[in-house]
């Protein structure tokens, strides 16, 4: 079976990595989230980390050449033997371009993902979301409002400093700028660009993303 390669596109708090984490189980292949890598390399303080932690705080982009660099690294390592699933990434063309190449000359079988989400519901959604500080897990106010502390480390719940309100706003706009043209790029290079609507409960878009998997592959996933 060929290596599988999705790459999952939608704005800031469109439901990406959520989609991902249900995916890579059924799938059985590694969720690579660019955003996630490139906190922790924050976190960690190590060179890349302080070069790129002011551009992440402004809600800028990342230049390209690090986090391609970062995404090639990371698909050498054993769990992507079968697979991946890119989230966050690529978010210019240049990205797109680049990765491609790489792809295509490793004959990794690529299809593209794109959840469609309401504006208004994202930014309801985003300025919800609090986050342990300790642990990185996610919560949302709108599932439960009393929520002040994690459930795994008893940590009080932050508003991660990228998730305020106009920061989410910087973002979507960069989303627009940067990464529309991405999508257009990789639909006009022919490969399997599906629009999924993303605002219904996540298991049943995962289970329709998983059918036309299996309908492209020819073969149960
Ligand atoms: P969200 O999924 O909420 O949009 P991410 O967690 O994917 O946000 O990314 C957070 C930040 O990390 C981005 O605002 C950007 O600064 C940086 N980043 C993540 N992925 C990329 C990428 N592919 N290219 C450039 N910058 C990136």
């Amino acid at each position: 079976m060929q290596r599988l390669c999705l790459i999952l596109f939608g704005s800031p708090g469109s439901g990406k990595g959520t989609q991902a984490k249900l995916l890579k189980q059924d799938l059985g292949v590694a969720h690579i989230s660019t955003g996630d890598m490139l906190r922790e390399r924050v976190a960690s303080g190590d060179a890349l980390g302080q070069r790129v932690a002011a551009m992440m705080q402004s809600g800028g982009l990342v230049p390209d050449e690090a986090v391609n660099r970062m995404v090639e690294d990371r698909t050498a390592l054993d769990d992507c033997a079968k697979g991946f699933i890119l989230d966050g990434y690529p978010r210019t063309v240049a990205q797109a371009a680049w990765l491609m190449g790489k792809l295509d000359a490793d004959r990794v079988q690529t299809m593209v993902v794109h959840l469609e989400v309401d504006y208004n519901v994202i930014i309801a959604r985003i300025s919800g979301r609090r986050q342990c500080p300790v642990c990185g897990t996610l919560y949302n106010l709108a599932s439960d409002a009393s929520k002040v502390a994690c459930d795994l480390d008893g940590a009080r719940l932050e508003i991660r400093p990228d998730d305020r309100e106009e920061v989410v706003l910087e973002r979507l706009r960069a989303y627009e700028r940067q990464t529309a043209p991405v999508l257009a790029f990789l639909r006009e290079r022919g490969y399997p660009c599906w629009d999924v609507v993303g605002g219904q409960a996540p298991k049943l878009i995962a289970r329709q993303i998983e059918g036309y998997i299996r309908k492209e592959r020819g073969v149960a996933v």
